[in-house]
């Protein structure tokens, strides 16, 4: 059987079932989480035994912000190192899950809210793979990614991820990659190894985000603005925090959200992630 057929017959049998994948915002934080065995990639390990095994994995990564929107759509895509000052072992890392252009194709077909360019440079940013390789160790799940559009606001990226909504279906698992509070220049390096360390406003957005993902109320999400001069230290650049509005997207009415690795790290980041089905 070819890799089509493959995945054709894959979406025929998960659609009768009438099964929909879930979807997760994952809160990727330090790269070494890439080759740590600490409790954040833990449980990425253990998420990925809960759920059902994905046709394909389609990653929005807060690494991956162009102009326009990309998917990758290369046989094979490298493993992208996209930072400095870590140790040797983590550049070492390779990931060589396959693509699958035709997926690529398909999620290009789907998407009408603007054309989305068949990308074949990037491959898979860190916001990928260091979360990934613990959840499919073996690489033999297609992997791709799909960039953010930089030169769009929040309601353009929360309508586009609804129009992913039939990848669910074929049984690709969509995973936004970033983190909901994030501020690099606030990082309290000398707390990095204290147990949930967060600053008052970074549990204070925590709470309100987790609140306002519970009630399904997702308005205030996409107008971030509104949260004010806290929500502008938790989000001071929106790279980390529009995957989330990726995942939430694609919440229909019978989905629950559940939170997973709900903590800070370094007073200025949290970990917090959500499952969504
Ligand atoms: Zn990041």
């Amino acid at each position: 059987m070819t890799s089509l057929a493959v995945f054709n017959s894959f979406t025929n049998s998960l659609e009768k079932n009438g099964t929909l994948m879930p979807v997760l915002f994952i809160g990727h934080g330090s790269p070494m989480n890439g080759i740590e065995d600490n409790e954040f990639s833990n449980r990425w390990k253990k998420m990925a035994e809960d759920i059902p095994v994905p046709k394909a994995v389609l990653v929005v990564s807060a690494h991956w912000f162009t102009k326009g929107t990309k998917i990758t759509a290369m046989d094979f895509p490298q493993t992208i190192h996209d930072f400095g000052g870590f140790p040797q072992a983590l550049f070492d890392v390779q990931y060589p899950a396959p693509g699958n252009p035709q997926m690529a194709k398909e999620t290009i077909q789907l998407i009408k809210t603007t054309r989305v360019e068949a990308n074949h440079d990037w491959g898979l940013d860190h916001g990928a793979w260091t979360v990934v390789r613990h959840m499919y160790p073996l690489a033999n799940i297609p992997v791709l990614q799909l960039s953010i559009d930089y030169t769009k606001d929040p309601q353009y990226h929360y309508n586009l991820g609804k129009e992913l909504f039939e990848l669910r279906k074929k049984g690709v698992l969509i995973i936004g990659s970033g983190n909901m509070v994030h501020n690099l220049r606030m990082v309290a390096w000398d707390k990095m190894n204290t147990d949930n360390y967060g600053f008052d406003w970074a549990f204070q957005m925590n709470d309100t985000f987790k609140t306002l993902i519970n009630d399904g109320n997702h308005e205030p999400l996409i107008k971030y603005e509104g949260f004010g001069i806290v929500g502008k230290l938790a989000i001071p650049t929106p790279e980390h925090y529009l995957p989330l509005l990726y995942a939430l997207s694609l919440q229909n009415k019978n989905d629950k959200a559940s939170f997973f690795n709900d903590k800070a790290v370094a007073g200025s980041l949290t970990m917090t992630s959500v499952k969504i089905g």
